[in-house]
Parts: C-alpha cells; sequence; structure tokens
C-alpha cells in the first residue's frame, strides 16, 4: 500500500512539476525526496543511503552546476548539433531574420495568453478621416469604375479614374503626410482596397502595388534623406507612377536566384567621372510597367574593382535601386495581358546609374534582399487580404440575393440543401476571411510580422478560390456568361492572379509558413542556431536545457488536455466560445510538442520533406485562422447572429487540424515515433467533427436574410443602388422581394391552386385580383417586382461584331448589351 501510495504521489508531483515546467532546481529536489522515500519505504541502512545518494549526487551535481554540464553533457550534443545544422546562405538568413512575429508565436509555444490577442490587442478603427475618405472619395472611385469597360472593352482604366486616383492620392495611402501622402493605417489601406477591389480587379490592383511592395514603401523605410525629398512629393501627388521589378524569365519563386546584375564602376555621367553601376536586366510580369515614370529594380551587385572600398568583397548580394522609366538604356517593353490592368516587362542594357541611386545609398549595397522581404510581409498583410476578403463579401451579398430570386422547383434555390452546402460555406468563409482581414492588417499597424502574413497571404486567397467557385456554381449560367452584367466572372478569372503573386502559394504552404513559424517562433530554435554559428557553447547550454524542458511540458499538457476535454486549460471568457479556446490550446501544445519532436528527428531533411512541414503549418494556420474568428466575434459584440458563424469556423478549424495531424502521423518516416507522437497527441483518437449540416444549413439560410450581419459583412464593400448597376439590379430586385414577399408568395400559391390563371405573368396577376387573391395594388406591386427579378436574373447578349472586337464607334447603334 505505501509503495502503491508513493508510485501515484511520484507520478502526481512529476506530472505537477512537467506541467508546471518546473527547472533543474526543483527536479532535483523531487528526485532526491523520492530517493528518500523509497529508502525509507524499503527500510534501506545507512550504508544504503550512502551508496544511494552518492550515485545520486553525480547527475544532480553536473545538471546544477552550469560549467560542469556543459563540458560533460552538452558540448557532445553541441558539436553534433553544428554538424547536423543546415548551412544557411546569407540570403537565407536575411529572410529568416526579416520581420517580427506576433500572435503566431502565442500560438506555436503551446501556451497562448489569450489576454493578449483580446484585451492587450485593440479591436481596430479607422480615424475620422480614413472613414471621410472611405464615404467620399473611395465611393466616388467606385462610382466611377464599370469593371467590364475596363477589362473587355479598354483594357485599360478610363484617363479620368488615373486622374482621379492621382488627385486623390489613391498611390500615397502609405507615404506619411510630411511628404504629402494620406498616412493611413494599414487597417485602413486594407478597406479602401477592399471597396475597391469590389468593384474592379483592375482598379483594386493598380492602386494596391504603390500602396505595398515598391518605391513609395521602400523610401519610406530605406531612403536616404535626399531620396526621400527627390521622389517622395511626386509620388505622393501622382506625379510619378511606381513600378517595382524583381521577377525576371529565370528566376520567379527563387527570386534570390535573379541573374540581372550590377557592377560597379566609373563613368561620365553629367559631364562628370561618376561612381556608379552598370546594369544589365531582363524582367517580366511587373505590375504597372507600362505605365511607370519610376522603377524600383532588384540586381545583384559585384564590385570586382573594390570601388566601394573594401578590396576584400566582391559579391555584395541583392540590391534595390530607384530609377527613372525613361534613362537611357532602360527599355519598358510590351504589355502582358493578365487582366484589365497595366503589366509588361522592363529591360536595359548596360544602364549606368549614379551609385547614390541606391535605395538608402551605398551603405546599402547588399541589403536588397532583406528590405524586400521585410516590406513584402507587411504588404503581404494588407493587399491580397483585402482582394480575398472583398471578393467574399461580393460572393455573400450577390448569393444570398440570387439564391432567394432564383426559383426552381417552384422553390426559392437557396432551400436546397445542396445549395445550402455551398452557401453555407461562402458565410463561414466570408466570416472568416473579413475576421482575418481585420486582425492581420491591425497586426501590420503594430509589427512587420512574416509569418502571419504569409498564413493570410495563402489561406485568404485559397479560401477566395473557394467562395469564387461557389458562388459561380450557385448562379449558374449567370455567372458564366460574361458581360456588363456579371458581377462574378473578373474576379473568377482573376484568382490565379492572386494565387501566384506575392509567393505563390504552393510553395507558401509548403516552404514558408512552418519553415519560417518554426525558426522565428520557436523560443530556442533560432537562438540555438544563432549559439552554433558563434560557436558559444555557454550560451547553447542554456538554451539547450530550456528547450528539453519545454518540450515536456508541452507533451504532458497536450496529453493532459487530451485525456481530459481540456478542463485544465484556461480561457479567457465564459460562454458558447469558452470550449473554443480550451480546445485551440490543447492543439497549441500538441503542435509545439510535435514540431521539437519533428524538428529533432528530421533536423534539415524537414526542409525537404514538404509535405510534413506543410502539414504542420496548416496546424499553424489553422490556429491562427480560429484565433482570428474569436477575436473578430469578441470585438463585435458577441451577437447572436456572429454565434453560429464562429462556430462554424472554429469548429472547422479543429476539424482541420485533427486532419492534418492524422495525415502528419500517417505519413512521418520514423513509424516508432510517429506512433509516440500520437498517442501524445490523440490518445483517444478523433476528437472533433466537421461543423454539422444543420449548423451549415443555418448560417446558409441566414446569408438569404437582410439581417445586421450581413451588412457588416458588407460593409467595406460598394454595392450599386441603381437599378441598372451591375450589382445595383441584384439589391434592388431582393430589397424588393423582402418587402412584397409574403404577398408574392400568396400569389404564387394561388397560381399553383387555379385561383389565379393564365400563361402570362400580366394575366394571372388579373384573374388573382378578379378572384379576390389580390389587391390590384398588391398585383401592380407584383408586376413592378417581377420587371426587377426578371432583370436581375438576366444575363447579356452581344452582337458578333462587338464581340469580335470591332472598334464600339463602328457598331453604334447597333444593340450590344
Ligand atoms: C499578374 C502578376 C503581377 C505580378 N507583379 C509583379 C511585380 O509587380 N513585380 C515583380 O517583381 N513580380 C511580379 N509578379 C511576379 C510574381 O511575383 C511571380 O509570378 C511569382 O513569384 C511566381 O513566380 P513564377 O510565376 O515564375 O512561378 P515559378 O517560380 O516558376 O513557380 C511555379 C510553381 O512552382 C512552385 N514552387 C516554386 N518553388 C517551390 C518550392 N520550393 N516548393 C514548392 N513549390 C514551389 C510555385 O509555388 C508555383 O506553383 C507578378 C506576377 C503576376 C502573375
Amino acid at each position: 500500500m505505501t509503495a502503491l501510495a508513493i508510485i501515484a504521489a511520484a507520478v502526481i508531483v512529476a506530472w505537477a512539476l512537467a506541467y508546471y515546467e518546473a527547472g533543474t532546481r526543483l527536479w532535483t529536489i523531487y528526485t532526491a525526496a523520492l530517493l528518500a522515500a523509497i529508502l525509507y519505504t524499503c527500510g534501506a541502512g545507512q550504508t544504503g543511503w550512502i551508496i544511494a545518494f552518492a550515485i545520486f549526487a553525480v547527475p544532480a551535481v553536473v545538471m546544477n552546476l552550469k560549467t560542469l554540464r556543459s563540458r560533460i553533457l552538452t558540448a557532445p550534443i553541441f558539436k553534433a548539433f553544428k554538424a547536423v545544422l543546415p548551412p544557411m546562405t546569407s540570403t537565407e538568413r536575411e529572410a529568416l531574420e526579416a520581420g517580427d512575429v506576433w500572435w503566431d508565436a502565442e500560438m506555436f509555444r503551446g501556451r497562448p495568453q489569450w489576454n493578449k490577442l483580446l484585451e492587450e490587442h485593440q479591436a481596430p478603427e479607422y480615424t475620422a478621416e480614413e472613414q471621410a475618405f472611405m464615404n467620399k472619395e473611395v465611393n466616388e472611385l467606385c462610382a466611377m469604375l464599370d469593371d467590364w469597360k475596363i477589362s473587355f472593352e479598354d483594357k485599360d482604366l478610363p484617363p479620368e479614374v488615373w486622374q482621379y486616383m492621382r488627385e486623390k492620392k489613391f498611390f500615397a495611402m502609405l507615404i506619411a503626410k510630411e511628404w504629402g501622402g494620406l498616412g493611413f493605417s494599414a487597417y485602413a489601406q486594407s478597406a479602401v482596397v477592399t471597396k475597391i477591389s469590389t468593384r474592379s480587379l483592375a482598379a483594386a490592383v493598380t492602386v494596391m502595388v504603390p500602396n505595398s511592395l515598391g518605391p513609395g514603401e521602400l523610401l519610406m523605410h530605406y531612403g536616404t534623406e535626399e531620396q526621400k525629398q527627390h521622389w517622395l512629393p511626386g509620388l505622393a501627388d501622382g506625379t510619378h507612377i511606381p513600378c517595382f521589378a524583381l521577377t525576371g524569365p529565370e528566376a520567379g519563386s527563387d527570386a534570390g536566384a535573379i541573374p540581372d546584375i550590377g557592377i560597379v564602376c566609373e563613368q561620365e555621367y553629367e559631364g562628370k567621372k561618376t561612381l556608379g553601376l552598370k546594369l544589365n536586366f531582363s524582367k517580366r510580369y511587373i505590375t504597372l510597367s507600362p505605365v511607370a515614370t519610376c522603377v524600383g529594380l532588384a540586381f545583384k551587385l559585384y564590385d570586382p574593382e573594390g570601388l566601394l572600398g573594401d578590396p576584400e568583397k566582391v559579391e555584395y548580394g541583392i540590391t534595390c535601386a530607384l530609377l527613372p522609366a525613361d534613362h537611357p538604356g532602360v527599355d519598358i517593353g510590351k504589355r502582358h495581358f493578365p487582366a484589365g490592368f497595366m503589366n509588361g516587362t522592363i529591360y536595359g542594357e548596360d544602364v549606368f546609374i549614379p551609385i547614390d541611386w541606391i535605395i538608402g545609398g551605398p551603405a546599402k549595397a547588399g541589403g536588397g534582399w532583406r528590405m524586400l522581404v521585410e516590406c513584402l510581409s507587411a504588404g503581404r498583410g494588407i493587399s491580397l487580404p483585402a482582394l480575398s476578403a472583398a471578393a467574399s463579401k461580393v460572393a455573400y451579398r450577390m448569393t444570398g440575393a440570387y439564391s432567394r430570386l432564383r426559383r426552381q422547383f417552384k422553390m426559392p434555390i437557396g432551400l436546397f440543401e445542396g445549395i445550402q452546402e455551398a452557401n453555407g460555406r461562402i458565410a463561414g468563409y466570408t466570416y472568416k476571411l473579413e475576421a482575418m482581414r481585420a486582425l492581420t492588417a491591425s497586426a501590420v499597424d503594430v509589427c512587420s510580422p512574416s509569418v502571419v502574413t504569409a498564413i493570410a497571404k495563402y489561406h485568404m486567397t485559397e479560401m477566395m478560390r473557394s467562395v469564387t467557385i461557389d458562388a459561380v456554381d450557385v448562379h449558374g449560367g449567370r455567372a458564366v456568361q460574361q458581360g456588363p452584367r456579371n458581377y462574378l466572372a473578373n474576379t473568377h478569372n482573376g484568382v490565379p492572379i492572386a494565387i501566384t503573386v506575392e509567393g505563390a502559394n504552393i510553395l507558401t504552404r509548403n516552404l514558408m509558413i512552418f519553415g519560417q513559424g518554426a525558426i522565428r517562433c520557436h523560443p530556442y530554435v533560432f537562438p540555438e542556431m544563432e549559439a552554433a554559428r558563434e560557436d558559444n557553447l555557454g550560451e547553447f547550454d542554456q538554451l539547450f536545457w530550456g528547450h528539453i524542458g519545454f518540450s515536456v511540458n508541452r507533451a504532458i499538457r497536450a496529453f493532459t488536455y487530451a485525456l481530459t476535454g481540456s478542463v485544465f486549460a484556461s480561457a479567457p471568457v465564459s460562454g458558447p466560445t469558452r470550449k473554443y479556446y480550451k480546445q485551440l490550446t490543447r492543439m497549441s501544445s500538441a503542435l509545439a510538442f510535435t514540431s521539437d519532436v519533428t524538428m529533432g528527428v528530421l533536423g534539415g531533411e524537414l526542409k525537404r520533406m514538404e509535405n510534413l512541414s506543410a502539414r504542420l503549418g496548416d496546424i499553424l494556420s489553422e490556429l491562427y485562422m480560429a484565433s482570428a474568428v474569436l477575436k473578430y466575434y469578441y470585438d463585435n459584440g458577441e451577437t447572436a447572429e456572429d454565434l453560429p458563424h464562429a462556430q462554424w469556423c472554429v469548429e472547422g478549424s479543429l476539424y482541420n487540424i485533427q486532419k492534418a495531424f492524422e495525415e502528419f502521423f500517417d505519413n512521418f518516416p520514423n513509424r516508432f515515433v510517429a506512433r509516440f507522437l500520437k498517442l501524445v497527441v490523440m490518445p483517444l483518437g478523433r476528437s472533433y467533427k466537421r461543423p454539422s449540416d444543420k449548423l451549415n444549413n443555418q448560417i446558409a439560410a441566414m446569408m438569404m436574410e437582410p439581417t445586421a450581419l450581413r451588412d457588416r459583412l458588407t460593409n467595406e464593400a460598394y454595392f450599386g443602388t441603381d437599378k441598372d448597376d451591375v450589382t445595383g439590379r441584384m439589391e434592388v430586385a431582393f430589397n424588393e422581394l423582402i418587402s412584397i414577399e409574403p404577398v408574392y408568395n400568396r400569389f404564387l400559391k394561388a397560381v399553383a391552386k387555379g385561383q389565379a390563371q393564365g400563361l402570362a405573368i400580366a394575366e394571372q396577376l388579373k384573374s388573382a385580383v378578379e378572384n379576390k387573391v389580390l389587391t390590384q395594388e398588391e398585383a401592380d406591386q407584383i408586376a413592378e417586382f417581377d420587371t426587377l427579378r426578371i432583370d436581375a436574373l438576366a444575363t447579356d447578349e452581344f452582337t458578333q461584331e462587338y464581340l469580335a472586337g470591332k472598334p464600339i464607334d463602328s457598331i453604334a447603334g447597333q444593340k450590344i448589351a
């Protein structure tokens, strides 16, 4: 009995020590007490006590005396660690060091402090000036945009739109006020881009580019005072249109491998012998290049003659410079045609530029990669998330309306369960996208989070793809037939653009999210690598043993939560979402533990095993996305309309996490380790289910109702109010249906019962009035609504000449649309 009691007490205390991440001293005291209890229970004699404690003292002293521990235990581990550490190029290192970690680190480290997210990170808001700009300038711009004309007829924005954008400083949202820009927050920039995107992809991309990775941002962060004075006022007032050229035919995703070069040399320039660069480059896919007046250029810098002052250094690495588009030797080539916006090539042969044109001056020679990664980190959290949220807002509002207006088999199609399956996804993803847009953009306002923005870029554009496809499926031919009535086709065609730019999605999922997350978010891995690089055994010793304690702690936590339904996990709220916080904490601990074991077992091999690292990245991403949803739900008053949406999103995330873990364990190469991991993380098997059909159908049904949530979710979007507008005609018909639906349904019932006879609707209405089913006023209302309904469901028709691209003047007078 005593032995059993000692074992039970020993297990409980050990569990508590591991659960609360006790240090070496406490573990030593625990082991000494346990040994004493065992010796006492066994009735050991004095000699037994002396021998046992003498043996115990050896590891106890070694573990507690840092110098001894370093020399005896840590040194061989340090040697082995340095031997397996994959070599890191300076480019990789700069990419890893660039940007900040944020909430991603909390989720990665396995013990999220939820209050940091809910309370410390304020709910984002617009300033009065930003709100006024959204209400006036952005609305005016949206009203000027005819996406069909832009994308099909003109393949360009109208001159008055270009002029309006320049005048109203749409290209200068990120440029500080002191330089004449608008100086908007990332959250406000995101809202502006979102609203424009709901109207025209081409216009949105045109605004996005100068406000994300490009000359404006690079100058603001790294430009010399002289460069700022030279360029920023012109960029702010629209005199200059910028583009940024990194990609070329040989280097897309692997941008660090660009073959474009700049050789430091001296040459006659404006009548003076000048230190500068001779550039040779070939770039493609460059947005705005056909209209750009200044070109941000990335190239590799070489200084074979040591003219920069260091005769030993020839290769400087990626460098960025800013040059006028009409500079001698720069050849802005022809246009590509991805959609209606400007995109093209740029070439340069033996282009000489003064050394001062390097962004940040000669001191920043070779600093280009870091600049690009840092700026990309921020930009990725604004533009593509905005584009994705915009696509979902249009899909949500228009598909909800269409599902109620369009009847087949005598029912609104939105009442069929098959349609509800698709509409539920649209509704859930729209909620998730808006939550992520708000959280990610507001994160960019407080730091430059690199992992969070990679998560947002990948998952938001993938959700955009899903939502757009679902919306097109629900609309059927109405969304297939292209033309000025179709509000979905251009977004659908534009999805691959969002998927490809700013880090193509396959690469982002497989290489970036977990790769960067593991190294940047982990409290020990990067510092351990740094200690190895600096050959600092003392530092490594401290980190290594801390790391062991960390891993054990996360394993114990994950296992305990799994066995107990996460009752011990903390949650910052009460109510229906409390359980979700607890489950996310459990999965966060499980990720921390699994990542540690995986990195320990696979080491540098993991970089090549993209399928495995992608799944760990998916888990980290789902944790972030579910956090964003809970934050959005919390910030918006935890309303009854929000709740089923939040539930759908978080339950979906937990299910996806479970699936990713299962597939990860199934494919982990070391089967013994895989079983051990599975035992710790999922000892009782599966815990989560997909959102139920009932929940899915509930949010799908809400999409067809004029709820307050519908208005909030589509707030940063522009919808026409005129019945001849692309989205306005659906809005007007839907609003009319809502106001007369009881009467309309009475009429349809009368038709079915034979109380409103006739083949055409006019005859049926007349008959319904005669049979006293409807008053004349009601019949008139229905007739009016029916005209709107038919128009809202109609698609475009064109003449052959128009589609063949004949000049519109030559077919004037003919019906084209
Ligand atoms: C419309 C448009 C606008 C653009 N605007 C600009 C601009 O203004 N300035 C600019 O410099 N660039 C611009 N780009 C270029 C853009 O950044 C690149 O297209 C992008 O980096 C991908 O390069 P790529 O198209 O050559 O594809 P590739 O690099 O050839 O990639 C092909 C596929 O391989 C995948 N892949 C590559 N490496 C890996 C890996 N290690 N693991 C897994 N998968 C991998 C990619 O994910 C992708 O699916 C633009 C592109 C487009 C389409």
